[in-house]
């Protein structure tokens, strides 16, 4: 239950806020709130055009917290209710934003006008009207590493400078123009130069965050499932997908749920499940060897509290959160998420069946890859002492776990039913 005595990192007391929070429904979002409401006693008025992923915070109204949150279907695109929100506010996270890959180059208008116009309206209420603006960028702003250029074995590949991701040092380096992968990149780039230069012209108080591959569950969609057949979502997803689901079986049925919103999501109908096994191998995009570190929603929501409740330390400052310890291939992911998912259902480890696909194939022309992604932690570790906690296997075993004891607790239910005659 949350105590009312909570204080911050420099003891003093923390007062309740209200925070507007753009793309609550999301999946950062959906977690964000859960913690907020749980927690703290703080106030949000939640914005998104979705609310599935926060359904269950907002029913039914006799939840303890039902007084503290609010939803707002606002397209921020168009709605001239966005800056009385802001207004009211004492600080607004701003998270909306078109963010998988597959749209990048396939749809680099809306991914830009999403990431940079759709954002300029935010900026410009909070530096006006004198609010905080927590605004969520992306690693992908660093784009390739420099050691990427070296040859394959040049030793200087293995110098930390080379490749270790540092706030206030990288470069950010893009591919060309036709490249258009990079536009999301570009767009978030150029969003957060403009809140730095409101902050240094006109004093706007800004944090801004930099996410290093966050996953838990309900992050992103099922195609056909909770999400457009043909739909690409990011890679946890895609692989929850294929590669774990051989057949319709209730553990099958569970894993269609891996990322969705597990009790709130209805039982998945059959034949529709029928149409998404394809029999399709998991596909590993140029080989999979591109490097990701991966860090568990849980720890990297433990980072944004920290900035939410210190602004004194947090405000002015761009924060990587992420986790450099929890490094993969795309492959070894791959491998390690079918490992896993044999030991928490109980199933034998099913034979991989993966087979490489050009990523001209699988995303379409104009995509490129970021090499490699470590996050230096040394900013975020002095302002706020924070770090991540939990391994790759651990929260992947941890995610599944749950999922699976919801998913077993749903059938039962189901099948107690009496049928209708
Ligand atoms: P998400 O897609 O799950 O959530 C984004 C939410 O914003 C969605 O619910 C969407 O409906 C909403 N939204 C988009 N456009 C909107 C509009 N015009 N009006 C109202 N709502 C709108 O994504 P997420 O993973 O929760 O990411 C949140 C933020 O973090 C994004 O800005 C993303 O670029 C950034 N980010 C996330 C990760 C990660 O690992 N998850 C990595 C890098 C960057
Ligand atoms: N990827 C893959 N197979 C898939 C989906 C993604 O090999 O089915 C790769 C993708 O090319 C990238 C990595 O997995 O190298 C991570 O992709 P994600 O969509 O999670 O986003 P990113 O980390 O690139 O922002």
């Amino acid at each position: 239950m949350a105590s009312p005595a909570r204080v911050d990192l420099d003891g003093n007391p923390i007062k309740a806020m209200t925070i507007c929070m753009i793309g609550a429904g999301g999946f950062i979002g959906s977690h964000l709130c859960e913690k907020l409401m749980a927690e703290t006693l703080h106030k949000v008025f939640a914005v998104d055009v979705y609310s599935d992923k926060i359904k269950h915070l907002l029913e039914p109204s006799t939840l303890p917290w039902a007084d503290r949150i609010q939803f707002h279907r606002i397209n921020i695109k168009h709605d001239s209710r966005l800056e009385g929100l802001i207004k009211m506010a004492d600080l607004t996270i701003n998270l909306a934003a078109i963010c998988t890959p597959a749209d990048y180059n396939t749809r680099p208008l809306d991914t830009i006008y999403s990431n940079f116009i759709d954002a300029l309206p935010v900026v410009k209420y909070c530096s006006e009207n004198n609010k905080r603006l927590i605004h969520f960028s992306t690693c992908e702003v660093y784009g390739k590493t420099i050691g990427s250029f070296l040859p394959t074995d040049h030793p200087l590949r293995q110098d930390p400078d080379f490749y270790v991701l540092k706030e206030d040092v990288s470069p950010c380096i893009f591919g060309s123009i036709e490249k258009q992968r990079w536009s999301y990149a570009c767009a978030k780039q150029l969003i957060e130069r403009l809140i730095y230069a409101e902050g240094a012209e006109n004093g706007l108080e800004f944090t801004i965050v930099r996410p290093f591959n966050w996953i838990g569950p309900r992050m992103d969609f099922i195609p056909g499932i909770d999400g457009p057949s043909e739909g690409v979502p990011r890679v946890l997803a895609c692989f929850s997908n294929v590669s774990t689901i051989t057949a319709i079986t209730p553990t099958s049925i569970l894993v269609m749920h891996f990322f969705t919103n597990n009790l709130n999501v209805p039982t998945p109908d059959p034949l529709r499940l029928q149409n998404l096994l394809r029999g399709e191998p998991l596909k590993l995009v140029d080989g999979g060897q591109s490097q990701r570190t991966f860090i568990y929603i849980k720890d990297a929501i433990e980072a944004v509290f920290l900035m939410i409740e210190n602004p004194a330390r947090a405000n002015g400052q761009i924060f990587n959160v992420g986790n450099p310890n929890n490094e993969v291939t795309v492959k070894q992911l791959a491998e390690m998420m079918t490992e896993v998912y044999s030991k928490v259902s109980g199933e034998p480890t099913l034979e991989v069946p993966t087979v490489d696909v050009s990523s001209k194939e699988f995303y379409g022309e104009g995509y490129d890859d970021s090499d490699k992604r470590i996050p230096d932690m040394t900013i975020i570790n002095k302002q706020l002492g924070w770090n991540p906690k939990t391994s790759l296997w651990d929260l992947l075993e941890s995610t599944l776990t749950y999922q699976h004891r919801t998913y077993a607790e749903a059938i039962k239910q189901a099948t107690a039913k009496p049928v209708a005659s």
